[in-house]
C-alpha cells in the first residue's frame, strides 16, 4: 500500500529504487547454550560461513586489484586460521552456538593481537571486520558495511559518515534516505556531491523493509513508499520538468540587474573536478582535502601524495579561483593520526586549525605541498584554515602560509560565533572570509549537525544565522575584502539570493546545486535580494524566513 513519509530534503532530484540498509555494527549474539547433539551442525553452520566470508573477501579483492587485494586477502587468511577455527569448534562443544563462539574466539585472538605491538594492533579493525561478516552470515542479517549489490539501490542508513561512504560506489547509489544528519551533515553533503537526491532526519528510515521499493523527492523531502505506477509516472513527470527549467540557465552566476556573484564548487578532490567542471563552475570555493586522506586515516598523507592530488585539482581550473581549506580534522570528519581519540566532545574539542596548530608539521607540509602544486600554474590559488576562533588564530595560520612560502591569498573561515562578530579583527591578518555555515549552525545553536533530532535548528534560514552572515559580510565590506558562503546555505536556491541580499561575494555548493542557483538568481535584481534579505532578517524563525524571503522575491 502506498504510503508517504516526511522528512527533510537535502539533495534535489527523484529516485525510485529498493531500499538497502547500510549495515550497522553486529550485536553481541547472547549466550545460550546448545544440546550436546547441535554440536556437530552447529560446526559445520561455523565452518560454512567461515568458507563464505573467505571466499567473498578473495573475490572482492580481485576485482579490487591494488593494495585494496592484498588487505582482503590478508582478511580472507584470518577467517581461515586453522587455530581460531580449532577455537570455534571447541567452544562449540562445549555448548556455544556457532555465532557465539565465533564472537568469543576472536574476541581471544583480538586481545593477544592488541598486545602484540603496534603494526600487529593496527590490525585490530581488519579482525573485527572479519568477525562482523561471518557474526553476520550466521545471524542472518545484513553484512556491516557499504551494501553488496550489484543492482542500484537507494540506500538508508541511520547516518553516515564520511569513513563508511568512501567504499560506495557512486554508480550504483540512486539516492540517500537517513533517519538521522541535517541539512549540514555529511550524507546531505555526500548526496550533493554525487548529485543524488536525499533526505535526511527521516523518522523510522531504519525500519524501512530491506527490498521495499521507495521514491525519493530530495527536493520535498518526501518518501513515498512502494509507489503506485501512476505515482511513479507523475514524480518521474516532476524530476523532468525540474531539470529541462534548469538547462535555460548557463554562464557566470549574476542577479538579473548584473550583480556578479561567482558560482563556486565545493569538492572532496581530483574525482569531483569533472562534474563542477560540467556544471559550469566559475571555481572551486572549498576544497575539502581532509577528504582525500580517508582511505588511509592512521598516516599522515606524504608530501608527494598531496602535490599529486593538489595539482590535478588547479589543472582543471586555469585562470580561476581555487580555494582550498587546510585538513580539517576532528568531530565528525576524525582522522586517526591527528583526532584525540577520548574527547568527551569532539565537536568542541580540538578540531581543525586547532588540531593543525597542534601538528605544526602537517601544516606545514600541506602548506609546501600547495606551493609546489601551484608553480608554473595560471590559477589564482587561495588558501584558508577551518575552525578560526579569533584574530591570535588568523595570524598563527597566516604565519604558518608565509613561513611555508605559499604565494596565495590566505583566508579564514566563519564558523564560530566569534569570528563573525570580530570579523574585522580577523581581517586584519588574513585577506579573505568564507563563511561555513554548517559549522556556524551548529555553534549558534548548540545543535549537533550530526543530530536528526535538532535539524529544525541546524536550518540555516534562522534569523540568528543570517545576522552573523550578514554582520561578517559588512565587516568585509568595510575592509574591501571578500566573504563567500561554502556551507549548505549556498546550495538553496532562495536563500542564496537572500544571502546575495546579505552582502555575501561568491558562493560555493555542490556542483549539482550550479544550475539551480544559477537560475534563481538571475531572476531577481540585488535590490530584490537586499529587500528580501531584509524580510528575512526580520522574522522569528527559520519557516517565517523562508516565507518572508519567498513573499518579497514573489512580489506577494
Ligand atoms: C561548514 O562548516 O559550513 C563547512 C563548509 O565545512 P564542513 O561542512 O566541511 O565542516
Ligand atoms: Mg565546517
Amino acid at each position: 500500500m502506498e504510503t508517504t513519509l516526511r522528512g527533510v530534503g537535502v539533495s534535489h532530484g527523484v529516485a525510485i529504487g529498493q531500499v538497502r540498509h547500510m549495515g550497522t555494527a553486529v550485536l553481541e549474539p547472547p549466550v545460550k547454550q546448545i544440546p550436546a547433539e547441535e554440536a556437530e551442525r552447529e560446526q559445520g553452520r561455523a565452518r560454512q560461513a567461515v568458507e563464505a566470508v573467505a571466499a567473498d573477501l578473495v573475490a572482492r579483492g580481485n576485482l579490487a586489484g591494488g593494495e585494496a587485494q592484498a588487505v582482503l586477502e590478508a582478511q580472507a587468511m584470518m577467517a581461515q586460521d586453522p587455530e581460531l577455527i580449532a577455537d570455534v569448534e571447541r567452544r562449540i562443544t562445549v555448548g556455544s552456538t556457532a555465532e557465539r563462539a565465533v564472537y568469543d574466539a576472536f574476541a581471544a585472538y583480538r586481545a593477544l593481537l592488541a598486545g602484540a605491538g603496534e603494526y600487529l594492533a593496527g590490525r585490530v579493525a581488519d579482525l573485527d571486520d572479519v568477525r562482523n561478516r561471518i557474526v553476520a552470515r550466521l545471524l542472518g542479517v545484513p553484512m556491516p558495511g557499504v551494501p553488496d549489490s550489484d543492482e542500484p539501490y537507494v540506500l538508508v542508513a541511520r547516518d553516515l559518515a564520511p569513513a563508511d561512504t568512501a567504499l560506495l560506489d557512486p554508480s550504483l547509489v540512486l539516492g540517500f534516505v537517513t533517519e538521522e544528519g541535517g541539512p549540514t551533515s555529511h550524507s546531505a553533503i555526500l548526496a550533493r556531491a554525487l548529485g543524488v537526491p536525499a533526505v535526511v532526519a527521516l523518522p523510522g528510515a531504519t525500519e524501512l523493509a530491506e527490498g521495499t521499493v521507495i521514491a525519493v523527492d530530495g527536493s520535498t523531502g518526501e518518501i513515498v513508499v512502494e509507489p503506485g505506477e501512476e505515482k511513479k509516472a507523475q514524480l518521474e513527470a516532476l524530476a523532468a520538468e525540474r531539470k529541462a527549467a534548469l538547462s535555460a540557465s548557463t554562464g557566470p552566476g549574476a542577479t538579473s540587474d548584473g550583480h556578479k556573484v561567482p558560482l563556486l564548487a565545493n569538492i572532496g578532490g581530483p574525482a569531483d573536478v569533472a562534474a563542477a567542471v560540467e556544471a559550469g563552475a566559475e571555481g572551486v570555493g572549498l576544497f575539502r582535502t581532509e577528504f582525500l586522506f580517508l582511505d588511509d586515516n592512521k598516516n599522515a598523507p606524504s608530501e608527494e601524495k598531496q602535490v599529486a592530488a593538489y595539482r590535478q585539482v588547479l589543472e582543471a581550473f586555469p585562470e580561476s579561483r581555487v580555494v582550498v581549506r587546510v585538513l580539517d580534522a576532528g568531530a565528525d570528519k576524525p582522522l586517526d593520526f591527528l583526532t584525540p581519540a577520548d574527547e568527551p566532545n569532539p565537536a568542541l574539542g580540538v578540531r581543525g586549525l586547532r588540531t593543525l596548530l597542534d601538528h605544526p608539521e602537517v601544516l606545514r607540509t600541506q602548506l609546501t605541498a600547495l606551493a609546489k602544486a601551484a608553480e608554473g600554474l595560471p590559477v589564482y590559488l587561495e588558501v584558508m584554515a577551518p575552525m578560526v576562533a579569533d584574530r591570535a588564530d588568523a595570524k598563527a595560520f597566516a604565519d604558518a602560509c608565509r613561513e611555508a612560502g605559499l604565494r596565495a591569498k590566505f583566508g579564514a573561515m566563519v564558523e564560530i560565533p566569534s569570528a563573525a562578530l570580530r570579523a574585522r579583527a580577523i581581517l586584519q591578518e588574513v585577506e579573505f572570509l568564507s563563511l561555513g555555515t554548517n559549522d556556524l549552525a551548529q555553534y549558534t545553536f548548540a545543535a549537533d549537525r550530526q543530530v536528526g533530532a535538532v535539524s529544525r535548528l541546524q536550518d540555516p534560514w534562522q534569523p540568528a544565522l543570517l545576522d552573523l552572515v550578514a554582520m561578517a559580510a559588512e565587516a568585509a565590506k568595510a575592509e574591501g575584502k571578500s566573504c563567500g558562503v561554502c556551507g549548505e546555505a549556498a546550495s538553496d536556491p532562495l536563500l542564496a539570493c537572500v544571502l546575495t541580499g546579505l552582502g555575501v561575494t561568491s558562493l560555493s555548493m555542490g556542483a549539482a546545486s550550479i544550475p539551480y542557483v544559477r537560475a534563481a538568481l538571475a531572476k531577481y535584481t540585488l535590490a530584490q535580494c537586499e529587500r528580501a534579505a531584509a524580510a528575512a532578517r526580520a522574522a522569528d524563525s527559520a519557516e517565517e524566513a523562508r516565507q518572508a524571503a519567498q513573499a518579497v522575491l514573489s512580489g506577494e
